[in-house]
């Protein structure tokens, strides 16, 4: 299947909206030599994939594309660290436009994130800027697609059920790749590694890159290109961060409540950490005449993928969910992040709050905290260099 070159409509006018981070402001530690090219046309992109990339809306690449889309063209192994909602998805989708051979009929790509919601984002990201033959239902497969872009389990057991041909593999990416390389996914990953061609490319790409993943990855990778943002820079500026001290669990009830107006200013996401309290707490909503869309783990992907494109599409507005969401889900509209609870890990925070304030829009972030939650809240605190402040009486202006 050769890859269509459709036309897109330009949207907005140009960029899509927000504005993009101030490049001067962010602080890299970067492999030597690697210096940040201003221009999408300097990047050496072939024509049909630089014209999809400005009519998908993009006129300038970000800070980390900037820096990391070159090595990754080149083929160096990369490591690319950069705060949420930097572009980090939207250069992967267009490193593989632009690497993939089109006039051949085998996957070159292979593209892994932690849920079906990131993974079918990102293809629809690759198939916007231009690169049709991308997927990973069997139907497709058979058809020849260049790109799969899917999760760890799906993808290994189509590897396995040999629907995927892996010998022409060049590339493997792992978008949120801490995640990808946590306890979680380790096995799955390196189950799919096992079938991969021995010159593999390896990009690794992730908000948040501890240290246990960093020293891991000399097991894979090869003299990696790394591009890494300090711990402290990793918060943006752009998203407000507030608390609420609700001293018991059952006042976070009565504060969300009246909350509801703010929520509703623009799109919203609530974070609970358990499926069982995600259920509670939209039925008891519900109940009390509050409209809100609810997702976990635990439902029908058929149920799940509804509720994403009412979401997506505005058609509904509050949404209350567990960790599932936490990852590079991009809806340009979700100004406004509550923590009902507090997430159990400091990558899981900011992650959540980067919901909000995509490519350089406004963010709200509201913690609920009770009385024995305070340290976790000032750990977060600690770690980021950032300061999580009482939430103010006029919260709503801010979003
Ligand atoms: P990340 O993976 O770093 O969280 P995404 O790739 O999901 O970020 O991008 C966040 C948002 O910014 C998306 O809506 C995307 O379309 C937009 N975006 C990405 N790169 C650019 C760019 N160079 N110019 C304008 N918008 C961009
Ligand atoms: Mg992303």
């Amino acid at each position: 299947m050769a890859a269509a070159n459709v036309a897109h409509p330009v949207r907005g006018g140009g960029r899509r909206g927000g504005g993009a981070p101030d490049d001067d402001k962010l602080v890299f530690e970067t492999t030597e030599g690697v210096e940040p090219i201003t221009s999408f046309d300097h990047m050496g992109i072939k024509e049909d994939v630089l014209r999809g990339v400005y009519d998908y809306g993009f006129e300038k690449p970000s800070a980390i594309q900037q820096r990391a889309v070159m090595p990754i063209l080149q083929g160096r192994d990369v490591i690319a660290q950069a705060q949420s909602g930097t572009g980090k998805t939207s250069m992967i989708a267009l490193s593989v436009c632009q690497i993939v051979d089109t006039s051949s009929r085998e996957v070159q790509a292979l593209i892994l994130s932690p849920t079906r919601e990131l993974a079918s984002q990102t293809e629809r990201t690759i198939q916007a800027i231009g690169l049709q033959s991308v997927g990973e239902d069997i139907r497709k497969l058979e058809h020849g697609v260049h790109v799969v872009s899917g999760t760890p389990g799906r993808v290994c057991d189509m590897i396995k059920r040999r629907s995927l041909r892996t010998r022409a593999v060049k590339l493997l990416i792992l978008d949120e790749s801490d995640e990808m390389l946590s306890r979680g996914f380790k096995d799955q990953i390196y189950d799919v590694y096992r079938y991969l061609p021995p010159d593999l490319q390896v990009v690794l790409v992730s908000a948040t890159l501890p240290h246990e993943i960093l020293e891991m990855t000399n097991k894979f990778m090869t003299d990696p290109v790394r591009i890494l943002v300090k711990r402290d820079e990793l918060t943006l500026e752009g998203i407000k961060q507030f608390f609420v001290a609700v001293e018991k669990e059952e006042w976070k009830f009565d504060t969300l409540c009246d909350l509801y107006d703010t929520l509703t200013i623009t799109q919203a996401v609530i974070f609970c950490n358990t499926k069982r309290k995600v259920d509670w707490l939209s039925e008891k909503m519900r109940s009390n005449n509050f409209t809100v869309s609810s997702m976990h783990g635990d439902m029908p992907q058929k149920e799940r993928d509804e509720i994403m494109n009412q979401f997506r599409s505005g058609e509904s507005r509050v949404l209350i969910t567990t960790d599932v969401w936490a990852r590079g889900i991009d809806v340009q509209q979700v100004s406004l992040v509550i923590n009902y609870d507090l997430p159990n890990n400091r990558e899981l925070y900011i992650h959540r709050i980067g919901r909000s304030g995509r490519f350089g829009r406004k963010g709200v972030a509201i913690n609920f905290v009770k009385s024995d939650d305070i340290k976790i809240l000032r750990d977060i605190e600690q770690y980021y260099s950032t300061q999580i402040d009482e939430m103010p009486m006029n919260v709503a202006d801010l979003i």
